[in-house]
């Protein structure tokens, strides 16, 4: 058996996108039905049989899957013999307990179908040579995915690794990659690597940065700073790709850098509420995804506990498929203010673009039902800048005015560098239902 997709033409109309995306579930429904331990036994409890699917508005009332099932049940989920597992992918484990992922021939052939189609949309040909800056190995999926994709394109592929940003220079400067591909941080760094040992980062003819794990757009989608900064380093374009290993799926900015695009065969996209509800285009909420196609661990509308808002509006590309704004930050750490929801990532980021303001840490405390009082403290060594600045400059981004707190620089680092933590913990969560969730951003 081979992964064999349906190749939607990219004009393709919305109506014709939802008949093809019904098809591909009700086939998906019947596969967990006959194949996944934990599904079958979800679906005989619940009475639902796959042929009751004759609309995609009914997906809203199938049972949702988040990542404690998956790691409490995880055996469950392997819906093929020991023999049908090629590839086993384990993922990171930041937000709880690790999980497996058994991969198949034919997932591994529609990972690179995935990759195939992502890469296509950010304009990527065969023609182009592409630093991998992604670690194929440690059981993750991410660069083993890029590594596939590039090959379905025929691109010249360069697996530099994430490891070493020695190397990463030595690579760029053998191998004269176009393209690169990984954490937008580590690209950063690798700029500035490069320009302390005397090289212009901006004039290794670098076309193109496809960056994943961090966001590089504004909730408007313009590019954020961290994007900014990315582009005027390497004077290259910057693209941004999300995807999720347990997803399978990436949802990748076309060349018009609008938004990720869905990859309407190969998932299907749902932005709920902290109730469950269908949110519509330019709301914010958790992003669900259903991954098609899957048969070693195939899930069904997966809460992967990050939020972000859907747009619907058709993109300048000619694509119809909705498309999925940044990453504003986690469902756990999201914070209520004034009627709006913010995420401490966005509050970062209004500081990221202040030049006197070195480290910072937000502190939340529950101040009534409905609304969370919010601190922010931050190192200066200006002296002339005031609490109402920091203050202000936030509200620009925001539209939400946050008490602000100036000390200095070593009194953050105290409060924030941990010698056991990887990362500063920046985000200090005193809500009674937030204290067993306090996450470093
Ligand atoms: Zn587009």
């Amino acid at each position: 058996m081979s992964f064999q997709p349906c190749l939607l033409s990219k004009r393709a109309a919305l109506v014709e996108i939802k008949e093809r995306q019904l098809e591909l579930l009700r086939h998906h429904l019947d596969y967990l039905q006959r194949c996944s331990p934990y599904y079958q036994r979800l679906f005989a409890a619940s009475g639902f049989t796959p042929d009751q699917m004759t609309d995609l508005d009914q997906l809203q009332a199938l049972p949702l899957t988040g990542k404690s099932e998956l790691a409490k049940f995880n055996r469950d989920f392997l819906a093929v013999g020991e023999d049908e597992v090629v590839d086993i992918c384990v993922t990171s484990g930041t937000t709880g307990e690790p999980v497996t992922l058994w991969q198949t021939e034919t997932d591994l052939q529609r990972l690179a179908e995935n990759e195939r189609q992502a890469f296509v949309a950010a304009g990527i040909t065969r023609h182009q040579r592409v630093l991998i800056g992604a670690a194929l190995d440690r059981g993750f999926m991410a660069g083993l995915a890029y590594f596939l994709g590039l090959r379905e394109i025929g691109a010249t592929i360069i697996r530099a690794g994430s490891s070493s940003l020695g190397f990463l220079a030595e690579m760029l400067q053998r191998q004269r990659p176009d393209v690169l591909v990984g954490v937008p941080s580590l690209f950063l760094a690798l700029a500035r690597h490069l320009q302390h040992s005397g090289t212009d980062s901006t004039r290794l003819g670098i076309d193109k940065l496809i960056c994943i794990g961090e966001p590089v757009r504004n909730p408007d989608l313009s590019l954020s700073p961290l994007g900014r900064s990315l582009a005027e380093h390497w004077s290259a374009q910057v693209l941004g790709t999300y995807a999720s290993t347990e997803t399978a799926t990436a949802f990748a900015d076309c060349e018009q850098g609008y938004g990720g695009h869905l990859l309407p065969e190969l998932a299907l996209l749902e932005i709920i509420d902290e109730g469950g509800n269908l949110l519509g285009s330019g709301q914010v909420g958790e992003v669900v995804v259903t991954p098609l196609g899957v048969t070693g661990a195939p899930l069904l509308r997966y809460r992967t506990g990050d939020m972000a808002v859907r747009f619907d509006q058709p993109c300048a590309c000619g694509r119809q498929t909705p498309r999925l704004g940044p990453i504003l930050g986690r469902r756990e750490q999201m914070l209520k203010c004034r009627g709006t929801s913010l995420f401490p990532a966005t509050i970062a980021h209004a500081l990221h673009s202040m030049a006197a303001i070195q480290g910072h840490y937000i502190e939340v405390y529950p101040q009534h039902d409905f609304a969370d009082e919010v601190k922010v403290v931050v190192g200066c060594t200006d002296p002339t800048l005031t609490a109402e600045q920091v203050s202000a400059r936030i509200a620009a981004l925001t539209r939400v005015k946050l008490a602000v707190t100036i000390c200095s620089p070593a009194e953050i680092m105290r409060k924030t560098v941990h010698p056991d933590r990887r990362k500063p913990v920046t985000f200090f969560d005193y809500r009674p239902a937030h204290q067993q969730q306090k996450e470093s951003l």
